[in-house]
């Protein structure tokens, strides 16, 4: 297996940092430091061809571009994860996108697929690609939402984003599988929290239970972000940010 890579195009909520306008901590930082922080999704990257987690940046469109695009796995349909499937259907390729089932899908592209072949995940059965095992795991979050345990044959890990909460078979199943590493929504602080999401305290101890050797935060609002700088706590299980790369290989 040649060097095989779980890259992050970006790792914030929706609204991205720094967020327009907004002077908090974190988004001072990231504009003073000419960073941008899209919303969550990664890649896969075998070298010569990628599979894409989540879709909701414009910069997958660039790092298909020379690359063979393989497949397609969705989280869920929200904006900040489909985005893209907007434009990256028009391709002249048959690609697989793997999804959970969620009639409403976003905008039209369940109707018009282009390029994609849309196909509904069945909770807990693998899907293998490129010797790689793909399992997708329900999650508890407003609209239906798959996580991922991906397996190589060096590494188990999970992609878990959007989540407020793991029910008891997920969890159980996560469990069973003794990750090397969980990668979790951890969109909010611990003092504001809608009830969509983890907050890292939350995600931290979620981390635990499922009992993975190692853990990172994604999917974090600037809110989250600033509260952790402000009163400099450490987590555990840290957040990670663009650009961040895994090993799957050896
Ligand atoms: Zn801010
Ligand atoms: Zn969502
Ligand atoms: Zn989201």
């Amino acid at each position: 297996m040649h060097e095989v890579k779980l890259k992050f195009i970006g790792t914030s909520d929706t609204a991205g940092t720094p967020v327009y306008g907004c002077n908090c901590t974190a988004c001072s930082m990231y504009r003073e430091s000419g960073r941008v922080n899209g919303p969550s999704c990664a890649y896969i990257d075998f070298g010569e061809s990628v599979i894409f987690i989540d879709s909701g940046s414009d910069l997958l469109l660039k790092i298909r571009e020379g690359k063979k695009f393989i497949a397609q796995f969705l989280t869920h349909f929200h904006a900040d994860h489909a985005y893209g499937l907007l434009r990256l259907r028009h391709m002249a390729a048959s690609v697989p996108c793997y999804h959970p089932k969620d009639e409403r899908g976003f905008a039209d592209v369940l109707q018009r697929p282009h390029g994609f072949r849309f196909i509904e995940n069945r909770p807990f059965e693998s899907i293998i690609i490129q010797n790689i095992e793909f399992i997708p795991v329900p999650l508890v979050h407003t609209r239906p939402t798959h996580g991922y345990i991906i397996k190589t044959p060096n590494k188990s890990i999970a992609y878990l984003t959007d989540c407020s909460d793991i029910e008891k078979q997920s969890l159980e199943f996560l469990k069973e599988q003794r990750l090397d590493c969980v990668f979790i929504d951890a969109s909010y602080d611990i003092v504001y929290d809608e009830g969509k999401h983890l907050n890292f305290d939350k995600a931290n101890k979620m981390i635990n239970k499922i009992g993975a050797k190692e853990g990172f935060l994604i999917h974090q609002s600037h809110y989250s972000l600033s509260y952790i700088l402000k009163h400099k706590i450490k987590l555990k299980y840290p957040y990670i940010f663009e650009g961040f790369e895994y090993k799957l290989s050896q």
